[in-house]
């Protein structure tokens, strides 16, 4: 069942190697399935070259696996806790990416100041309060912290991203981690710069009327 979201979530979990993003077998991708409601995740503990659609889990809200031989993620509560509370997301992808997780270690959000990630985000990133880790506290302070936002940073732990597709979701990932270490670099030379909400506002609104082939906001290419 749902195969082509299982391809999705396995080809974006490999995206998070290629992409530096996590060591070992930390950080995960999952998706949605509108039509059903279940959740397709990467499997817990298993290296990422070692992931295949098949080895994809599949659990409904509640966590009760429908399919799959292995157990999910260990982070699979959260993603179902955000699911469960906000119907716009289908993907969501965790990792521990060092430098946007730099800025968690201090409880620091990523400021609003290159045009890259506010064109996609449409602002700063925010950094939750420290949450215990596990599925309803962590998935709790994401959701207080993102305030309907598509990306927060949870102190002391990591990157947690979200979209409208597992693929849009990594690929928040990915460009929130190159915002986090450029801006990481600027810092070393003095104070930056943030930009004023009312512009993030109209470069994020002409970006999605004009990026892309068909005028659709299409953050992965
Ligand atoms: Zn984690």
């Amino acid at each position: 069942m749902l195969e082509a979201l299982k391809e999705e979530v396995c080809e974006q979990n490999h995206e998070l190697p290629r992409n530096r993003l996590v060591v070992g077998s930390g950080g995960n991708v999952s998706g949605r399935d509108p039509e059903t409601g279940l959740v397709v995740i990467k499997p817990s503990g298993v290296k990422f070259s070692k992931l295949t659609p098949e080895t994809m889990v599949v659990v409904d809200l509640d966590g009760r696996i429908v399919e799959g031989e292995m157990k999910p993620s260990v982070d699979t509560g959260i993603h179902l806790y955000i699911y469960r509370h906000r119907a716009d997301v289908r993907g969501m992808c965790h990792t521990h990416s060092p430098y946007a997780t730099s800025f968690a270690a201090r409880g620091a959000r990523i400021p609003a100041v290159l045009t890259p990630i506010t064109h996609i985000l449409g602002r700063d990133v925010p950094c939750s309060r420290y949450a215990t880790p596990g599925e309803v506290d962590t998935g709790q302070a994401i959701l207080e912290a993102a305030d309907g936002g598509m990306a927060v940073l949870v102190k002391a732990h990591g990157v947690f991203t979200m979209g409208a597709s597992a693929t849009e979701a990594t690929s928040v990932a990915m460009y929130l981690e190159e915002a986090a270490m450029t801006t990481h670099l600027a810092m070393l030379h003095g104070t930056v710069e943030e930009l004023p909400q009312k512009e993030i506002d109209r470069c994020a609104a002409w970006f999605r009327q004009n990026y892309g082939q068909s005028g659709e906001k299409d953050v992965n290419s």
